[in-house]
Parts: structure tokens; sequence; C-alpha cells
């Protein structure tokens, strides 16, 4: 059966010439970095190769590039690495109630620690409002975390905004900008931000690896202690093969071919423009302007998330009911919550997100089975009403 992959938010397939750069990694050249004999310098020169090419995609210096396991640890270290390093008594911190769940736990898990965490809400297309930002401040504010780009909706924040009001305030501001990368520019002097989180395997590298910019002068409690290892900020022998491949892929993230992320685009918009034409009552989810060229998120009215999901499937076609981490639980996602879904709407909206190892065969393939399945699941549904045509 031909296999459609439409969730490339939960993780991407790896590029063939990450794998390629990876493979003398996996296979010959082993060697510990820390090590001082030949076979350590070597591997470790490829990590410090990885770490320039991490760095130039978001416009930073190779030693403010903290190596981690993944976008989760990034997220967490920037978080309780803030917090930790903070010397004042009473702390409190600004986020969002669209974050991942890896910013959002966090937040949870320092209020038990008896941090005071504002969840600023978001308009009903997903966005942040900077002057909410900007009014939440108080005294004892160490640290604003508003992601960059909305891993279930798209939608993309007012990130200078906010890091210039965070600035004002001598407050450091970190962004969570996984899935961003690689999609639209990322250069943390323009963004103005003091942390930024990364994830290899949403850029088409490798899982399990991903890195902090943590800007120059910027206090940092680790999260893990040990060796010296990336500068203090992050002990454990280094993911060797995996920086390589990070490496790789935020070099081809940085360079994209002619055209390419505006190929994307093109195959999201024919995916949305087809199904809005040929299925009744589908709305988009989020703000369609302000949002990443790769995701689109849609209500199908009448239609249960997971049937669909399961549906779409069993005929050879992967997307989701919002993000990989929260599919099987049933609580609905604190995201659509949060633009003001209901329980219903937020049951019926799926999303579909794509990359660059798309194609015009398989949007068209897509829309060849869908209107079919949405049919089917309406038709199981007891409040549905096929329209009548006038
Ligand atoms: C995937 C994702 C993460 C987590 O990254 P992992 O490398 O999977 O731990 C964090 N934030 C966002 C926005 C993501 O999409």
């Amino acid at each position: 059966m031909r296999r459609i992959y439409l969730d490339n938010n939960a993780t991407t397939p790896l590029a063939p010439e990450v794998f390629e750069a990876m493979k003398p990694y996996l296979a010959s050249d082993y060697g510990n970095a820390s090590s001082i004999h030949w076979f350590g310098q070597n591997v470790k020169a490829a990590v410090e190769t990885a770490r320039e090419q991490v760095a130039r995609l978001l416009g930073a210096r190779a030693r403010e590039i903290v190596l981690t396991s993944g976008g989760t640890e990034a997220d967490n270290l920037a978080i309780f690495g803030i917090l930790g390093a903070a010397r004042q008594k009473e702390k409190h911190i600004i986020t969002s109630s669209i974050e991942h769940h890896a910013v959002m736990n966090a937040g949870k898990a320092l209020e038990q620690q008896g941090v005071e965490v504002t969840y600023l809400r978001v308009g009903s297309e997903g966005i942040v409002d900077p002057d909410d930002v900007g009014r939440a401040i108080r005294p004892e504010t160490v640290l604003i975390s508003i992601m960059h780009a909305n891993n279930e909706i798209g939608t993309i924040q007012p990130v200078p905004e906010i890091a210039r009001i965070a600035a004002e305030h001598d407050i450091y501001f970190h962004t969570d900008a996984v899935q961003s990368a690689g999609k639209i520019p990322l250069n943390v002097e323009e963004l103005g931000v003091d942390l930024l989180s990364l994830s290899a395997h949403k850029i088409h590298g490798p899982q399990g690896v991903g890195a902090l910019y943590v800007r120059r002068g910027t206090p940092l409690r680790p999260l893990l202690y040990g060796g010296h290892h990336e500068r203090d900020r992050r002990a454990g022998t280094e993911n060797v093969a995996g920086a390589v491949g990070f490496g790789k892929a935020a070099e081809m993230a940085a360079n994209p071919a002619a055209g390419e992320i505006e190929g994307v685009a093109r195959l999201r918009d024919q995916l949305e423009s087809g199904i809005l034409a040929n299925v009744p009552q589908v709305r988009i989810n989020g703000d369609p302007q302000r949002r990443l060229p790769s995701t689109s998120n849609l209500e199908f009215s009448y239609v249960e998330g997971e049937g669909f999901v399961i549906a779409m499937d069993l005929k050879g076609v992967a997307c989701s009911t919002g993000a990989a981490c929260s599919s099987g639980s049933l609580e609905p996602s604190h995201v659509m919550s949060a633009i003001r879904k209901t329980a219903d709407q937020a049951r019926s909206s799926i999303r579909f997100s794509l990359s660059r190892f798309n194609t015009m065969e398989d949007i068209q393939h897509t829309l060849e089975i869908l209107p079919g399945v949405v049919e089917h699941l309406r038709s199981l549904s007891p409040r549905y009403k096929k329209p009548v045509a006038v």
C-alpha cells in the first residue's frame, strides 16, 4: 500500500544526507570526545563542527550552543536553568496557555516548588498579545517563555515584540523554536531572545538530540551534573553521531534549495483548499495567515478525530489529532481549549503537517480518499444532518 506521511510536526523523516553524515560515527569513527588521544579528538572535532552548523542556523556563536537530548531537555534546561540561577526569593515566570508540554509541564512542576506561573491567554486565533505580556510582568518576574510557532495549529507568535518588552524589564526571554526551525527565518539577534530551543528530529535530523541557545552572559544552572561537558552546562558524554546528524540537518535547514519552503506552502494550500472545496462544514483552526507554511489544522464538524486518524491510516495516510504526546488521552488538547474550542470542536480537529519530502501526488491521493472518510464518519454520527442541496 502507498503510505503518505502528513505528520511532520510529530517527527520528520531523516534526510539521506544526514544519514550519510552520521554513518562513519556509528560504524568506524568511535571515541570519547573528552579523550586527548586521536580517537577522542577526531570525534571532538566532529561535534564542534556540528555545533558551528547549529549556531549558523541561528546567527549565534558556537559557544552559545548547548547540545541536549532533544527539544524537551532544551526547554527544561532553559526554564529550570534560569530559575535555578536566579537569586531572589520570590520568583515568577510568564508563559502562554498554548506551549508544548515540555514548557507547560515544567511550569506546573515549578508551581509545586512555590514558583508563581502566569499562563497567558491567547486570542481565538492562537496568538499571544504582547501587551498582555507587559501587563503580567511583576518585580519578581525572572523569565518569560513564549514559543515561536505552535506545534498543533502552527501559529507564529510575535517573538521580537515580546523579547523587546522582556529586555526593557531586564527579564530573560526564552522561546521554543522547535517547530519554526527550517520553516521561517530564525536569527537570535533579530528575534532578540536570550534562550532558544531546537530539536533535530523536527528538521530531518535524528531523534534524541537537540540544543539550547544560551546568549553569552546568561546565567544558567545545569540540570545534569557530572563531567565538564558543554562548558559545564550539560554533563554527559556527547552523542557524537546524533550531534553530527543534527549539524548536517541544521546546515540544510539554513540553506534550503530554491523554492523549497514555498513548495511546501503550495502543497499545504492545495491540500487545504482542496478539502475546503470538497468537504462541507470544515473550518481552519488558528490564524490562516500568521502560521507555519507546513501546518494545517482543520475542524471537521461531526467527525470524531481519533476515528478519522484511524480510518485515514487504514488507507495509508498518516495525520494526527494534535500533539503526538496528547493523542490517546481523553482530555481535549490544551491548545484547542485555549483558542476557545468546545470539547466537541477540539475532538473534531485534525492536524496535517507537511515537509519537503511530500509531493503533489501525496496531496492528490489524500484529496481522493479524504471526502469519503469524512462522509462515512459523519453518517455514523447521530447528530449529523446531511446539508440539503438547494
Ligand atoms: C517536538 C517538540 C518539542 C520536543 O522536542 P523533542 O526533541 O521531541 O523532545 C518541544 N517543543 C515543540 C514545539 C515541539 O514540537
